[in-house]
């Protein structure tokens, strides 16, 4: 088979360390030739992650050295290895942070995989998206829906569709854990924080009947959560005029997800949409009496990456983001670490 593609360009993370200097490495190879069961991805789109940032860092701890991050990517299958449908040739996929499981554990069989002790993640443990060419596993290849903003071109939807295949599936998941779906029409959801994911999440929930309560840090906050169409918005001094059904927290603080619990109505459960938590303070067990409960959330099922993405076209899910070259890798994470960025930022080629 011959290689369209002559070479590859990615931004290489050698060793992780202050975003102040360049930690990514402008690197060309030879072209990447798929696995079995792997397909190889032509890069239009990568949305920059926070967990980008953690991971050039080094916050996250890095799994692997070197390794190519992101793992919000959209792109075109132009390779496929041996067991893959060859007619996937030329298919839109997505790549998202999931990058693959065992298959066989408990938890795979379940449908759980996002709890596999074998997870693999896009970008720390397998090369990601920040190059003009990636492999993944077929089976994490994501067909892109056809219904997506029918108004842009097609690179203009890669760039749309990015900042989607993190933020926007993390927060889906959420969501579910929630217990909040297309049947929860008049539900009151509480959204704790009003970042990139939380913008997603109240789009979603409106497309069902849901009533979003948003509380969150500052004022302008507010403003654009009440210009998105929230039920009502807040700072977190304020009061809530209604009890909760259900509640997501945002925000790495255990005194949120408190203040969330306290909030809802009887049954309610807490989605705690974080990584890390600071610490989660003494409560009286009344605030979870009338079994309410307190919920994590952890990574993404390929089903969650599946069922978002079939609905963000029918509900009309804006992004808000702002192009840069992929040579422009280490300014983005810079930029981003510095907090001078609205909406997410989309590495292109
Ligand atoms: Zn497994
Ligand atoms: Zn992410």
């Amino acid at each position: 088979m011959t290689d369209l593609i002559s070479d590859r360009f990615a931004m290489v993370l050698h060793e992780p360390g202050s975003t102040e200097q360049n930690r990514l490495v402008p690197t060309t190879t030879a072209p990447l030739h798929p696995g079995a069961g792997e397909v190889r991805v032509a890069m239009a789109a990568c949305a920059v992650c926070r967990t980008d940032l953690q991971i050039v860092s080094g916050d996250l701890p890095a799994h692997r050295l070197p390794i190519v991050p992101g793992h919000q990517v959209v792109g075109v299958i132009d390779a496929v290895g041996s067991g893959v449908d060859a007619s996937r040739m030329g298919e839109a996929v997505g790549v998202s942070w999931f990058a693959g499981s065992c298959g066989h554990c408990q938890w795979c069989l379940t449908g759980r995989q996002n709890l596999c002790e074998q997870a693999e993640f896009t970008g720390w443990y397998r090369d990601g998206g920040y190059a003009t060419s990636m492999l993944a596993r077929a089976d994490c290849a994501f067909e892109l829906p056809a219904d997506y903003r029918p108004d842009l071109t097609g690179e203009q939807r890669a760039v749309a569709l990015s900042p989607l295949l993190c933020g926007g599936v993390i927060g889906y998941r959420s969501l579910r854990i929630a217990e909040v779906g297309p049947q929860s029409a008049g539900l009151r959801l509480g959204l704790y924080g009003y970042g990139a994911s939380a913008t997603l999440v109240l789009q979603v929930a409106k497309f069902w009947g849901v009533e979003p309560y948003v509380v969150t840090r500052s004022e302008p906050e507010v403003q654009r959560a009440l210009a998105a169409g929230a039920t009502w918005a807040g700072t977190y001094d304020q009061a809530l005029p209604v009890k909760l059904n259900s509640a997501i927290t945002f925000a790495p603080s255990g005194d949120v997800v408190i203040t969330a619990l306290k909030a809802l109505e009887r049954g309610g459960t807490v989605a705690v949409n974080a990584i890390h938590l600071d610490r989660v303070p003494e409560f009286n067990y009344d605030d979870l009496w009338w079994e309410r409960s307190i919920r994590s959330v952890a990574n993404v099922t390929p089903a969650d990456v599946r069922e978002f993405l079939a609905l963000v076209g029918p509900a009309g899910v804006q992004t808000i983001y702002e192009e840069l070259p992929l040579a422009q890798a280490n300014t983005a994470l810079r930029r981003l670490s510095a907090g001078d960025v609205s909406g997410s930022l989309v590495l292109t080629t």
